[in-house]
C-alpha cells in the first residue's frame, strides 16, 4: 500500500472509532486534511462545534485566524497538513481528558509516519504535550526543537490567542519566525538532539 491508501485506512478507522466515549456525541470525526506529501503538519487540540458539524479541522473562528497566520508567512492551507491530537469533539469544547488523548494518540502517530513531514507545528498545550509532556508552552513557544530528527515548533493555540492580545502578538511573532526556521532546517542533524538533564526532553536548538 502507498501513503494515500495508508492515510485512507487511518481515516476510515478514525471515522468508525469507538476507543473512547467521544464517539457518542460526535456528528463527524475530524481526521485531518492536506496533501499526503505535506512538508509541514499543524497539530491542534481537537474539533470544536464547526469542525464536528463539517468533519474538517479548523473551520471556525480559530481556523480563520490560522488562515490569517498562514497568509502572514505566505503559506496556503492547501499546502500544509492540518490535524488534531483528539479527532472527535469534546462536548462543550471542554479540554480533552487523559483517556481520550491516550486513545487517540496512535492515530496521530500513524499520520506522522505516513506523511513524514519535515516540520511539525503544535498548536496549544495538549498538542505540545503529545510530543513533550513535561514542557511548558510558555517556555518553548516559537523555538525550533529537534524531536527524533524531526523539527518541531510549539505555538500557542489560535483560539486562545484570538481573545488575548498579548498571546496574539506572541503567536504572530512566532509565526513570523517560521520561514527563518525552515531556511535553517537543513542544518539540523540527529546528533543535535541532546537530552535535557533535568527534564529528560529534547533540547531546544540554537539555530541562529
Ligand atoms: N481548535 C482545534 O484545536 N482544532 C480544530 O480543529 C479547531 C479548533
Amino acid at each position: 500500500m502507498g501513503p494515500e491508501e495508508d492515510l485512507v485506512k487511518v481515516f476510515q478507522e478514525i471515522s468508525q472509532c469507538k476507543n473512547c466515549a467521544l464517539y457518542h456525541s460526535r456528528k463527524y470525526a475530524v481526521p485531518g486534511e492536506g496533501p499526503t506529501q505535506a512538508a509541514i503538519m499543524f497539530v491542534g487540540e481537537g474539533p470544536g462545534f464547526h469542525e464536528n458539524e463539517q468533519g474538517r479541522p479548523f473551520v471556525g473562528a480559530a481556523g480563520k485566524f490560522l488562515d490569517d497566520l498562514l497568509a502572514m508567512v505566505k503559506m496556503k492551507r492547501a499546502e500544509v497538513y492540518i490535524t488534531n491530537v483528539v479527532k472527535c469533539r469534546p462536548p462543550g469544547n471542554r479540554d480533552p481528558q487523559p483517556d481520550e488523548l491516550t486513545s487517540c494518540s496512535g492515530y496521530l502517530e500513524r499520520q506522522i509516519r505516513i506523511i513524514n513531514p519535515e516540520i511539525i507545528i503544535t498548536l496549544g498545550r495538549y498538542s505540545l504535550a503529545h510530543f513533550l509532556p513535561r514542557s511548558k508552552i510558555s517556555d518553548v513557544h516559537g523555538q525550533a526543537i529537534n524531536i527524533k530528527g524531526r523539527l518541531m515548533i510549539a505555538m500557542y493555540h489560535p483560539a486562545a490567542a484570538l481573545h488575548q492580545q498579548s498571546l496574539r502578538t506572541t503567536i504572530e511573532q512566532d509565526f513570523l519566525r517560521i520561514p527563518e526556521i525552515i531556511a535553517h532546517a537543513s542544518r539540523i542533524s540527529p546528533e543535535a538532539e541532546t537530552e535535557l538533564k533535568d527534564k529528560g526532553e529534547p533540547k531546544q536548538l540554537s539555530l541562529f
